[in-house]
């Protein structure tokens, strides 16, 4: 049977790889994020390989539009076999400068994202006793450096309602998996976001200097779901060979 697998944040970066990955591995995916062009393109290219994908606009900060798009992929295929919570920001500050709107952005689009994400599909998993959640921390979720405290609270926090979720399905023996991503450096659109100059010119340096492929975490996250169902890979965490 091939997968269901709808994937937020899915117009660029880690989910654009991911999902062109997994599509060429015969399954079906549905894609969400706010650029439609974006969106369109992606899927064409994937039905242009010989792939199945379809796309819903949405905004992971709106829980009616993450709901939407679970019901994309039960109209369309009938089932969710895998949701990837992938949409994500980092735009880095100091607290000195006051970026409440990036904090507030990253607390909704990070965090609140991925709860809303559990909440769409975690019922139609229960219903059919298996499913798969693959949701994006990060490294820094793993520690913390100037500059990157918002950040890093709203990938640590994926961790732990990861780490949450992963004990009630297996204390209800729902047969659902729970896998976190945990990158370092990865060549995608994530730096262009930051707000703070300063911080984006180095970042931007370090990124040039060090920094993966999207392709090479799409690699790890396709090795987690072709893992037959009775073992969970439960974190991956990739780095670049050469970061510090
Ligand atoms: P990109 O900026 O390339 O991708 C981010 C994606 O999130 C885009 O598809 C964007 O789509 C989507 N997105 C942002 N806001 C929203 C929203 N409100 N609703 C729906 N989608 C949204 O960066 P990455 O691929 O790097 O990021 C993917 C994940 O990987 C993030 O969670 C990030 O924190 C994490 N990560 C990245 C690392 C890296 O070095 N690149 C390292 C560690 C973790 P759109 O704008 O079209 O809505």
């Amino acid at each position: 049977m091939s997968k269901v697998i709808v994937i937020t944040g899915a117009s660029s970066g880690i989910g654009e790889a991911t999902a062109k990955l997994l599509a060429k591995n015969g399954a079906k995916l549905v894609l969400g994020a706010r650029r439609e062009a974006k969106l369109q393109q992606i899927v064409a290219d994937i039905e242009a390989a010989g792939g199945t994908a379809t796309y819903a606009l949405t905004d992971v900060t709106d829980l009616a539009s993450v709901q939407a798009l679970a019901q994309v992929a039960l109209d369309k295929f009938g089932r969710i076999d895998v949701w990837m919570n992938n949409a994500g920001l980092m735009p880095h500050s100091e607290f000195i400068k006051g970026k409440v709107a990036d904090w507030n952005q990253m607390i909704d689009v990070n965090l609140r994202g991925v709860l809303y994400g559990i909440d769409a599909a975690l019922p139609s998993m229960r219903a059919q006793k298996s499913g798969q959640f693959i949701n994006v921390s990060s490294v820094a979720g793993h520690g913390v450096h100037a500059g990157g405290g918002v950040y890093s609270a709203t990938k640590a926090g994926v961790l732990m309602i990861s780490e949450a979720l992963r004990q009630e399905e297996a204390a209800a023996k729902s047969n659902i998996r729970v896998t976190v991503v945990s990158p370092g450096a990865v060549a995608t659109e994530l730096v262009d976001h930051v707000t703070d100059q300063a911080t984006k010119k180095a970042l931007e340096g370090y990124y040039e200097q060090t920094a993966i492929t999207p392709e090479r975490v799409a690699t790890s996250i396709a090795a987690a779901i072709d893992l037959p169902a009775d073992a969970a890979i439960n974190e991956i965490v990739i780095r670049p060979t050469s970061q510090g």
